[in-house]
């Protein structure tokens, strides 16, 4: 037995990936098959976008339903990380419906692979094991340069071999009809999406020329583009300060960032949102704009949504001797 040990050497047992984590099998194939299509669809779109509208011109009804579905995208990604993930507001199966439909729309990946991803990256924040992390790659091992890292942050980490698993860090998400629904369908919806809806608008407005223009710059590029805003909470928002500013001294590298924060409707709040990961509203000074927090406090205050996690609720949990105020790991803080 001792010689067997001795002959794994500590540093790669070091670097054994945590629990929650395939290397290899199924999963890690079909990870790779949606990742290699959505991204070959997206980016070949968003390369003929731009021929386009050099060549072609681009006009009012193309910028609004570019804006308009980025704005939609990103209220959806709002509701996947704050509902999806980190439960900060029960609804009922009407609304969960509608979360998980324009949640799916915004084409960064099923609900279960989203929410099963997000969960990891708090649980293993800028240390190995983390999903994207600017100091770690995929394996665990450190970057050398920070730039590296960013990259790999930024966009990297979806080719890596780690991939989260949903039966370790998801199984509430496995267990609810609604939300597996939409990620058994989830090819029908980025369709819907990144083509039919805004080639249908275009269509309606000018016809061929214009149904055309719409698909490729409102639908594909504006996909595009909605990740890579997303991904900048995943790097510029792990930046340790060197962008924006830590509200809070965390032991990871988050950090708030202005133009994130506008971009995401919020969620480049993110060191204030590690901090505590399930309050609704994230938000602790005026000039912390967090709509899709606004979204849904408005919504609570409708009927809508009932009981919203915040700063109040965090202080009501019995039990805990600072009165809720520490770094929760989402997998405690979920349910
Ligand atoms: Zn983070
Ligand atoms: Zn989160």
């Amino acid at each position: 037995m001792t010689v067997i040990e001795s002959v794994v050497p500590a540093e790669a047992a070091e670097r054994k990936m945590p629990p929650g984590v395939l290397v290899e099998g199924p999963v890690v194939d079909a990870k790779f098959r949606d990742s290699y299509i959505s991204f070959v669809i997206m980016i070949g779109g968003s390369i003929a976008a731009l021929v386009w509208a050099f060549w072609q011109g681009i006009g009012w009804v193309e910028v609004s339903v570019f804006a308009g579905t980025f704005a939609l995208s990103t209220v959806g990604i709002g509701f996947m990380h704050r509902y999806f993930v980190h439960r900060s507001f029960r609804c009922g199966p009407v609304m969960r419906t509608l979360f998980a439909a324009i949640a799916t729309m915004a084409v960064q990946g099923s609900i279960l692979k989203w929410v099963s991803n997000h969960r990891r990256h708090h649980l293993h924040s800028d240390k190995p094991g983390d999903v994207h992390s600017p100091y770690y790659d995929g394996d665990g091992n450190p970057y050398v340069t920070f730039a590296k890292g960013m990259m790999h942050a930024q966009g990297g980490w979806v080719w890596d071999q780690a991939t989260t698993d949903a039966e370790y860090y998801a199984k509430d998400i496995l267990a609810d009809p609604i939300a597996m629904f939409f990620t058994r369908t989830r090819w029908y919806w980025y369709a819907l999406s990144a083509v039919i809806i805004p080639g249908a608008i275009g269509y309606a407005f000018g016809g061929v020329h214009t149904m055309t223009g719409c698909i490729l710059f409102s639908g594909l590029f504006r996909s595009y583009l909605m990740t890579m805003a997303t991904s900048l909470v995943n790097s510029v928002c792990h930046s340790d300060g060197r962008y924006g500013y830590r509200r809070f001294d965390l032991d990871d590298g988050t950090t708030n960032e202005f133009v994130t924060t506008i971009l995401t409707f919020g969620e480049g709040l993110h060191n204030n949102h590690h901090r505590f990961p399930r309050d609704a509203y994230i938000s602790h000074a005026w000039y912390e704009i967090d709509i899709n927090g606004l979204i849904i406090l408005g919504l609570g205050k409708l009927g809508l949504v009932q009981d919203i996690f915040s700063a109040g609720s965090r202080t009501l949990r019995s039990g805990d001797p600072d009165g809720g105020k520490r770094p929760v790991a989402d997998t405690e803080a979920m349910v």
